[in-house]
């Protein structure tokens, strides 16, 4: 018996095998859910098409989480295939190159618009469309990173996306609560994918993280699989509107600079 078997999972964000949403996609597969993903766009489909192979899913629909029009698709196809949703996992955002990195000042009216529309708006066209189907009650998670709370250089407008998400997770969990159906976020430390990868100084974020994070190690996407696992399953049963960090524990540092960096340069140097 697998946890999630006769569960249905309905997944958003895999791109390509380095996604959080295909670890996700993983972790919840091998403990036995249905799968169902989306994909945003024709190139991406030859990507995700193989990949829902390998998990033995073949519910594979194209969703731009802008259009109303193809979230009503895809939900009405899940309900026509399987009557039912246990599991929504959120793992989508974007923002345009020139709001991120910079200055914060300059972030666009445009770009602003339209980052959180993906990021963070779509969460609630998403939890809306799949509470009819959560009869049984139902777990809803997404992705969200510590910029959301503290200053991290060059993330802009994505903190903001990221602060609205924990926002949203707290008031989706307080008003489908009594419906029985979980609301919570996953806080990832920084793992290198295509979103990752559109932050400037990722790497440098990186090198950081590996040098302070309390477990000295990199969080991957099968970590956050396994956490996913976790809110997914009743194991998870009374727990709603939180955010969980998967970060290797680097969201309770006070003082991130590494100690090394802190020593007298010659010797007798005074602090
Ligand atoms: P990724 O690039 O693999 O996934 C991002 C996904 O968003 C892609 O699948 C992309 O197709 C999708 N997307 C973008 N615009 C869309 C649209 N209009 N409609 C539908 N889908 C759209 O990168 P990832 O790092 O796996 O990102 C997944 C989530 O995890 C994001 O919310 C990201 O902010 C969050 N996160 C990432 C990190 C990290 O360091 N990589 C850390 C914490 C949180």
């Amino acid at each position: 018996m697998g946890l999630m078997d006769g569960k249905v999972a309905l997944i958003f964000g895999v791109a390509n095998k380095n996604s959080i949403a295909w670890g996700v996609a993983k972790a919840l597969a091998d403990a036995g859910a249905t799968m169902a993903l989306n994909y945003a766009g024709e190139v991406l489909k030859r990507r995700v098409e193989p990949l829902a192979a390998e998990i033995g899913c073949d519910f594979v629909e194209e969703c731009d989480v802008q259009s109303d029009e193809a979230l009503d698709n895809i939900f009405n196809k899940v309900k026509e295939r399987y009557g039912k949703l246990d599991v929504l996992v959120h793992s989508v955002a974007f923002a345009r190159r020139d709001d991120l990195g910079g200055r914060f000042i300059d972030i666009s009216r445009d770009g602003y618009a339209q980052s959180m529309d993906i990021s963070a708006y779509s969460l609630i066209a998403m939890a809306k469309r799949a509470e009819p189907l959560m009869i049984n009650g139902g777990s809803i998670m997404s992705m969200t990173y510590y910029a959301a709370e503290k200053v991290i250089p060059d993330y802009n407008m994505m903190a903001i996306c990221k602060a609205a998400l924990e926002n949203i997770t707290k008031y989706l969990a307080a008003d489908m609560g009594p419906q029985g159906i979980r609301v919570n976020a996953i806080s990832a430390g920084p793992i290198k994918t295509l979103a990752g990868a559109g932050i400037p100084g990722f790497r440098d974020l990186l090198r950081h993280f590996d040098v302070v994070a309390p477990l000295r190690a990199r969080v991957t996407p099968e970590d956050v699989g396994q956490t996913a696992l976790f809110l997914a399953s009743d194991m998870s049963k009374m727990l709603t509107g939180e955010t969980i960090y998967v970060d290797s524990g680097y969201h309770v540092l006070g003082m991130t600079t590494p100690r090394d960096e802190l020593k007298p340069k010659t010797e007798g140097e005074e602090a």
